[in-house]
């Protein structure tokens, strides 16, 4: 078995699962176990600049092999693991060859099906990871990990593939929307990086929603029922009236693309107090404060028509679209795309409906766009990824440090 997988399948036994409950970071120790045993792996490696900080971040380099200046680039993965899913006790399943049809994972209490994923109607012939159906896999990220890890490996044992600074950085709590919090983007030392965070072949991402949170808070008055006539104000009433007047077909089930949307999320209801949890997200960062509008102007009305105070609102932008941060800096991602087409690999650009560590990478000043892994379903027990996949995306790494290197010669 080739050292990729070997990599991928020591590192999904670490139960990595971050966990939002937990304000501590890394939120969940087993981060930290994993974070320690890579440490250790990159030491081995003779890697430099070797840290592991003591909230879970973990950093290091490849140094440059030529007599020039070239930019140094980094390449970023997560080792925690989503908390929609156990990620404790993976059981891989290698599918050689993999000819179409139903695969049973494990007893076959749960199927992984071209009905229900028709991107394995384009995988025929390829070797698939699975898992046996209790978990998820953990490609999502720590297939991320291996392609960096076996990139690194490969530039290390071919010293006539040139290269500048490597530098390596693994993060927790990614999941849970903390990974870059902590990211000390100076020590890390890159002038721009890569996540290698997508899912299938060919997949390079620099665009992503801006986003704010809406909370909508409906105070109303209780009093017993049977005395409430003229007295009782309902705060879920008031909820309800105001949930009735955002646009029905900007929601997440009714868009795509580059479509924005209000999403009401959560709602936590009595007849005193009404919270209801918004996210609001859209590409544009003129239309997102349209939307943002949009609701105070809502608000507003309610109030208007009830007694005023009833009703209020409190936005908080939580990221914004890297896009902006990355545009100033074309390299970045013509340097990806020629990786890309060098390896046979044809770029397929799209923007991702939610947020990356990169995007916060971005704004925190270290322009980051996100590459693909080779790997599906993430989050949870239908996840699986394409060795084939997962070569290419080393490939793609040790092309990108090559091309890079190439180009400032
Ligand atoms: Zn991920």
């Amino acid at each position: 078995m080739n050292e990729l997988v070997q990599r991928f399948l020591r590192y999904v036994t670490f139960d990595t699962q971050s966990n939002p409950a937990d304000l501590g970071c890394p939120s969940t120790q087993g981060q930290m176990v994993f974070a320690e045993f890579l440490k250790q792996e990159l030491i081995d490696m003779g890697l430099s600049n070797v840290s592991l900080d003591s909230n879970g971040y973990l950093m290091a380099r490849l140094p440059s092999n030529v007599d020039y200046d070239v930019p140094a680039i980094g390449f970023i993965a997560h080792m925690d693991t989503a908390p929609d899913a156990s990620g404790k006790d993976v059981k891989p399943q290698i599918i050689d060859d993999y000819q179409g049809g139903d695969i049973a994972l494990g007893k076959g209490d749960e199927i992984l099906s071209p009905i229900q994923y028709p991107e394995l109607h384009k995988l025929h012939g390829h070797n698939l990871i699975t898992t046996d159906g209790t978990t998820l896999l953990g490609a999502d990220n720590k297939a991320g990990i291996a392609e960096i890890l076996s990139a690194i490996s490969e530039l290390i044992a071919n010293p006539d593939i040139s290269h500048g600074d490597i530098c390596v950085g693994f993060t927790p709590d990614e999941e849970i929307g903390r990974g870059a919090n902590l990211f000390d983007v100076e020590k890390f030392g890159a002038k721009w990086a890569y996540t290698i965070d997508g899912g299938p072949v060919g997949e390079l991402e620099f665009e992503n929603f801006n986003a704010t949170s809406a909370d909508v808070i409906c105070h109303g008055v209780n009093v017993h029922p049977g005395t409430a006539k003229g007295k009782m104000v309902n705060s879920m009433n008031i909820a309800a009236q105001f949930q009735m007047m955002m646009p029905a077909d900007e929601t997440p089930e009714t868009t795509e693309g580059y479509e924005g949307f209000y999403h009401l999320k959560s709602a936590e209801m009595s007849v005193a107090r009404s919270e209801l949890g918004y996210i609001i997200r859209d590409f544009d960062r003129e239309a997102q404060e349209q939307r943002k509008q949009f609701m105070v102007d809502k608000v507003a009305e309610l109030n208007e028509k009830l007694e005023k105070g009833r009703v209020e609102l409190i936005l908080t932008d939580s990221y914004f679209n890297m896009k902006e941060q990355v545009e100033p800096f074309p390299h970045v991602i013509e340097l990806a795309k020629q990786a890309m087409i060098a390896c046979d690999v044809e770029p397929q650009i799209k923007p991702i409906r939610g947020g990356t560590d990169g995007a916060r990478l971005s704004f925190m000043g270290l322009p980051c766009p996100n590459i693909f892994t080779g790997g599906y379903n993430f989050h949870g027990i239908h996840e699986f990824i394409s060795i084939e996949g997962m070569e290419q995306a080393v490939k793609v790494i040790v092309t990108l440090a090559e091309k890079t290197a190439l180009n400032y010669r």
